[in-house]
């Protein structure tokens, strides 16, 4: 079954008036904004029209020593800056942020193809992070304890690390980033960021809010570039601890690299998030969430429900009616607040999703929505779009079903029965998300335990807030970010013995 309904195309026109393809940018470098020590630069292209918007510094060995070099001068003086101080500069970040919602929104679109609506929520929860590290960096730093040895007391000090190396993806620039840089610097670490190579110039305005905030020189660096900047700043013998987000493969080659020098990581990677939709689920409820699981962030999202495990009761039901609401979502520029899908982030990005679906055409796996790309689609003239896109995936071996496609893909996979569900659930290297419509609440507390998966939604689907612990199992990852315990990955446990 192949529904062929076209998605509706929605464009907005005068997108971006102060567009300025000669701008050249400069990276944070203890308290200087400047160019690679070379000139060196990259360019920058916005994926909706393919134009050029700006050149950015290629950050280099000596760049990256630089800034590290300026992040340990920095670290005695915010390590030992009272909390209170931190969390008022955090605050007044906070609200900074806030001022400039719309700034930052519109240079995400600008640089990601992230539709407008995504990147507003973004940038205001940005704000709240900011405000949840502020109020964390004001809590205990450590516990009286009484030991078992007689005539000594001992307690413990939580100390910062040192300095962290912050590395971003793309597809959440500053959301992602906010996750590793407000927990460090509340606890009194400073930090050298490598944002994404398509998502610099988010990265840069941030730091200059911070900056206007009262964040004191050095505390926050950032350098520009793209994977080898990133590996410059992961050898370099500066660095206390590494926070990353992005791939998999990435991840396994920072983990190496760190291990070798004992550096502390937090590794947030790929996903390839499961939906199970069990036979006495609220149908109407479950089809809705699991389109915005495939299509949301253009499926760019590491928390994407892309598997859909559907009981065979009501399999066909579930799937005639993902496929008729998949066929109204607007596709189009993602400055129009309408628009649900823009196009994917970059030209690699662009081929690697349509690279899938040409897979899916070689392994013969079934199209049941969509399938087409580019000006195949549509309404579509320019940018790089791919339609939403749903499979049938009953092949365990198929590449579409076992890796991460990062694009508005899914593939449905039907099941008996929970030990079945749960089989099929757990078999991906992944561990990130996954998801239960039941209305059955035993069968989803039991089924919550058994899935491998940092998070789990019951009824909901990427529901996020700043004190939920985030983070993945397996391939997706190491460590867990935000949270209450968000600060034990920023700071090193002391113990203190006292002879009475
Ligand atoms: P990526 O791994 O290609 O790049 C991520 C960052 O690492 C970029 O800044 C890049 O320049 C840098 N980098 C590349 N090679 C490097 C190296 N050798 N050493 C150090 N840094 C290097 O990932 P991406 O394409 O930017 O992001 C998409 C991936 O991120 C997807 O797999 C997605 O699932 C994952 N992701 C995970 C989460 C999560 O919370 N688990 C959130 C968002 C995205």
């Amino acid at each position: 079954m192949t529904a062929t309904v076209s998605n509706p195309v929605g464009t907005v026109g005068n997108r971006f008036p102060e567009f300025r393809p000669e701008e050249q940018y400069r990276m944070l470098i203890g308290d200087d904004w400047v160019a690679a020590a070379d000139g060196a630069t990259f360019r920058c292209f916005d994926p909706f029209d393919d134009r050029e918007w700006g050149h950015v510094p290629l950050a280099g060995e000596y760049d990256v020593a630089r800034a590290v070099a300026a992040a340990r001068a920095a670290f005695e003086g915010w390590a030992t800056t009272p909390a209170l101080q931190r969390a008022l500069i955090l605050q007044r970040w906070a609200q900074l942020i806030r001022d400039n919602v719309e700034a930052l929104a519109r240079l995400q679109v600008h640089e990601n193809g992230k539709t407008i609506t995504e990147m507003r929520g973004a940038s205001e929860f940005l704000a709240m992070t900011a405000d949840y590290f502020a109020q964390l960096a004001l809590g205990p730093v450590g516990l009286t304890i009484e030991p078992e040895v007689p005539g000594h007391e001992a307690w413990t000090l939580r100390q910062p690390i040192g300095v962290v190396a912050a590395i971003a993806p793309w597809n959440n620039p500053l959301g992602l980033l906010s996750w590793k840089l407000f927990p460090a610097l509340a606890a009194g670490n400073t930090v050298v960021v490598k944002p994404s190579e398509v998502t610099p110039a988010s990265t840069l305005l941030l730091a200059r809010l911070g900056r206007e905030a009262g964040l004191p020189p050095g505390t926050v660096n950032v350098v520009t570039g793209a994977g080898a900047t990133g590996a410059a700043l992961v050898e370099s013998p500066g660095i206390d601890k590494i926070a990353f987000t992005g791939s998999s493969a990435t991840g396994a080659r920072i983990a190496r690299s760190a291990a070798a020098r004992f550096v502390r990581t937090t590794l947030e990677l790929g996903g390839k998030g499961a939906q199970l939709v069990f036979a006495d689920a609220d149908l109407d409820a479950a089809t809705s969430s699991l389109v915005n699981g495939i299509v949301a962030g253009t499926g760019q999202a590491c928390n994407a429900g892309s598997r859909v495990l559907v009981h065979d009761d009501v399999h066909d039901e579930v799937v005639e009616a993902l496929c008729r609401k998949l066929g109204e979502v607007r596709i189009g520029d993602p400055l129009d607040p309408e628009s649900v899908i823009g196009p994917l982030a970059s030209r690699p990005q662009y081929e690697k999703v349509t690279g899938y679906l040409d897979i899916a055409a070689a392994e013969g796996s079934e199209l049941l929505f969509g399938g087409r790309r580019g000006s195949e689609i549509d309404g579509i003239e320019s940018g790089r779009f791919v339609e939403p896109t749903l499979y049938a995936t009953p092949e365990p071996s198929s590449r579409i079903r076992r890796e991460e496609i990062f694009g508005p893909v899914g593939g449905v996979i039907r099941f008996r029965d929970d030990d079945e569900a749960m089989r099929i659930a757990n078999e991906t290297r992944f561990g990130l998300v996954a998801g239960l419509w039941t209305t059955d609440v035993s069968r989803a507390h039991r089924l919550a335990r058994r899935l491998e998966s940092g998070v789990v939604w019951i009824n909901t689907w990427r529901a996020f807030s700043n004190n939920v612990p985030f983070g993945g199992v397996k391939s997706s990852g190491v460590g867990r970010e935000i949270g209450p315990d968000a600060l034990r990955e920023y700071t090193e446990t002391k113990s203190i013995w006292l002879g009475l």
